[in-house]
């Protein structure tokens, strides 16, 4: 395993290889570090789909916002190449922010209104423009063939969907992979190393309040109204738990879906986002 943290470096070996080897497939998984099972199923599908795998570890400053955590975002570089070694990655690209904020290959972008302005874009304003910006900056010095996101950060998946389509037709296929939990439910994320007892046990509602919404849809096809008011009273019994938005949207468009009985063309999406004292976490389910 080759850990490379020069941006020239990658390109030279990733052009080497595309000349010595012909044709061969890459495939992507682009993390911000602290690496867990969420991040290892897409890794292992990488290496399962690819003859050559490539993982990039980089917190992104351009999508936190001021009052955000991405001084105290945790950074066990150790552990994380270690997890590479043992999971065959082939590189490790570690780019220095520095770097990566300089480079030719780092551009402005616009993902559709409509998708960045939903679900979490009110409540963290650029975010989404720092994250398109970043994963078409490592397309554009990777060039794989296959890259792969978690469903868990559903809005961010859709996104990335349409923006990889505006800039590389069909020559890199994104590779949605599902949500990974802990036996309680609780999706996987590196923010859940802020939690800790009473709020980790919070936490643990988020994924209850979902599957009941689910639930409900599935059995009775109910007003929404009354699925909300369900989803919400499992949330807030836990005083811990601030809401900042539950919705239920068109899995594609992300657009609110009011009449959970009309026949569609894609899943319905239930998506939420909360606050636990200073850690946000976000969840949503397929219907
Ligand atoms: P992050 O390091 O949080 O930027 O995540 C890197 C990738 O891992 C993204 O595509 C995430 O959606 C994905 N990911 C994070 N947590 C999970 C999880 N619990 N299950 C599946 N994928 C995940």
């Amino acid at each position: 395993m080759r850990i490379i943290r020069s941006t020239r470096i990658l390109e030279s070996i990733l052009r080497q290889e595309e000349r010595e080897r012909g044709r061969y497939s890459l495939g992507f998984v682009p993390t911000m570090g602290a690496l867990h099972e969420g991040h290892i199923s897409l890794i292992r599908r990488a290496r399962r789909e690819n003859n050559r795998v490539l993982v990039s570890i980089f917190v992104n400053p351009l999508q936190f916002g001021p009052h955000e955590d991405f001084h105290r975002y945790p950074r066990p570089l150790a552990k994380d190449t270690g997890i590479c070694r043992r999971e065959g990655v082939d590189i490790v690209f570690l780019p220095a922010v520095r770097e990566v904020l300089r480079s030719k290959y780092l551009r402005k972008e616009r993902p559709p209104k409509s998708l960045s302005a939903a679900l979490c874009g009110p409540f963290r304003p650029g975010h989404f423009e720092g994250v398109a910006a970043i994963v078409l900056f490592f397309f554009r010095i990777i060039r794989p063939d296959k890259a792969y996101f978690g469903e868990k950060d559903y809005q961010q998946l859709r996104i990335i969907e349409e923006v990889t389509l505006r800039h590389f037709k069909r020559k890199i296929e994104i590779v949605r992979c599902p949500t990974v939990r802990e036996e309680g439910g609780l999706a996987k994320s590196s923010r859940n190393a802020y939690l800790s007892g009473e709020k980790r046990r919070a936490a643990m509602k988020i994924y209850k309040a979902l599957r009941e919404g689910r639930r409900m849809i599935l059995n009775s096809s109910p007003k929404a109204e009354s699925v909300f008011r369900t989803m919400k009273c499992i949330l807030e019994a836990s005083p811990a738990i601030q809401l900042d938005y539950l919705s239920i949207v068109d899995s594609k468009t992300l657009k609110k879906v009011v009449k959970l009985k009309a026949r569609r063309r894609h899943p319905l999406l239930i998506a939420t986002a909360v606050r636990i004292g200073k850690t946000r976490l976000i969840d949503n389910i397929l219907v």
